[in-house]
């Protein structure tokens, strides 16, 4: 039978911005918070894909009790490189820049503390569809329907993915550009340690990033890779064999890494897109992370975002209880959604700009390329912030 429950946030989506929202919510506010994904949690593989974070994205986390350290490899050096030359186009040392995180043990840390707060709820159902019941006097709801039941809540956080349903529901459009490039991405050993070096190589196929994974005994010889290709060069690639793969890999990196050999294969893809909603607050209702906005990864930037979304939220939620405000109103979710205007768009356009620079055909590839490393070496600052805004 069809059931419905009332509660005073609505986290749709497990990913690690839904379950960082829930657990920031429960910490700095007294609500009764339910978290709803059809995915249950999946066990940890031995080389899952990791993300980059940066040094205040974790020490945010760490407010939260979430210790990633044991689980991520640190990054202290950032280099760009055009493989034009053999010696590195740019490099900057900053000791503790950021991490790279596996991700599925950093969804499984969130998990058990999401699962150990008293105030919140954890539901296993999909969401179908939303319906708004503004009332007027301040007290609307937003309703979820789920396969198995309903939900109310007075505020519901979108955090399901670039996908989103939640988004979909609401009747809010998208805006998106297809880069026409595909993300191939697998874990990485090489013979030669990777000395918490990251490594954005710029090909001509496009962006080759190479960032410090980590492997058994901390040893050094594992990174993961993100390629993100042109559609056509990824299909190409992928259509060879394993050993083929690892063999071009070995060629275009043995300079710097030795031989290359899959840790995870076949390597995953990724069709690659810029994506925006149109709108990502209303009465009753917010987006965050990928729900809201999706960036290409050249920079390894898009869950910082989200997750700096997650935290932010609960801070304004928290402020505007102690003001004795109702965050619900769209006045104070316009606010909210004021404050992480610059540095979404930012990051938006910096990647983007960043893509197209080097999104450029056979010939003219090589020398554009290295056209717009020597417009940026000429710029530190401005490199620092384009490839490395993680720092
Ligand atoms: C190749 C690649 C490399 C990347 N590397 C980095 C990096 O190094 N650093 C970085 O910061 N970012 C990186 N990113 C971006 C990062 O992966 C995303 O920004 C992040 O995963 C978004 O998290 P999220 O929680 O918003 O969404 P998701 O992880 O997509 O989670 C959404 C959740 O919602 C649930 N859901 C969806 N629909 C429903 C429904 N109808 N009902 C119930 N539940 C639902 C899903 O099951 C899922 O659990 C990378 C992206 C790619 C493609």
């Amino acid at each position: 039978m069809n059931k419905f429950a009332l509660f005073d946030t609505l986290v749709t989506g497990a990913g690690p911005v839904g379950l960082t929202a829930a657990l920031a919510l429960s910490e700095r506010t007294e609500r009764k918070i339910a978290v709803i994904d059809n995915v249950k949690i999946l066990s940890p593989q031995p080389y899952d894909q990791a993300w980059a974070l940066s040094r205040s994205v974790i020490q945010n986390l760490a407010d939260l009790n979430i210790d990633v350290t044991p689980y991520s490899a640190e990054i202290n050096e950032i280099i760009a490189d055009t493989k034009s030359h053999h010696k590195p186009a740019l490099s900057f040392l900053d000791k503790n820049s950021g991490r790279n995180v596996i991700s599925s043990l950093l969804k499984k840390d969130l998990w058990q503390q999401v699962s150990n707060r008293s105030n919140i709820h954890i539901i296993n159902d999909k969401i179908l569809g939303v319906e708004q019941n503004l009332n007027g006097n301040g007290n609307s709801t937003v309703t979820l329907r789920g396969a198995k039941n309903s939900y109310g809540g007075r505020l519901v956080v979108g955090a399901d993915g670039k996908k989103s349903g939640v988004r979909k529901g609401l009747g809010i459009g998208i805006h998106t550009h297809h880069y026409n490039q595909t993300a191939v991405t697998a874990i990485v050993k090489h013979t030669n340690p990777h000395r918490q070096r990251a490594v954005e190589f710029f090909m001509p196929a496009g962006p080759l990033a190479m960032i410090p994974y980590p492997g058994d005994r901390g040893e050094g010889n594992y990174s993961t890779l993100v390629w993100s290709v042109n559609n056509d060069s990824a299909d190409a690639f992928l259509a060879q064999s394993i050993a083929a793969q690892e063999s071009l890999l070995t060629r275009l990196l043995e300079d710097i890494y030795g031989a290359c050999t899959y840790a995870s294969a076949p390597p995953l893809s990724f069709p690659l897109q810029k994506q925006k909603a149109t709108e990502s607050t209303g009465q009753g209702w917010v987006l965050i992370g990928d729900a809201s906005q999706s960036i290409h990864p050249v920079a390894g930037q898009g869950l910082n975002v989200g997750l700096r979304d997650a935290f932010q939220l609960a801070s304004y939620v928290a402020q505007s209880e102690q003001l004795g405000l109702k965050f619900e109103e769209a006045v104070n979710l316009k606010s909210y959604e004021a404050s992480r205007q610059t540095d979404r768009t930012s990051l938006a356009s910096s990647t983007d700009f960043l893509v197209r620079l080097h999104q450029v055909k056979s010939n003219t590839t090589r020398r554009l390329s290295r056209f717009g490393m020597g417009l940026v070496d000429k710029n530190i600052a401005g490199i620092k912030n384009l490839v490395t805004k993680f720092v």
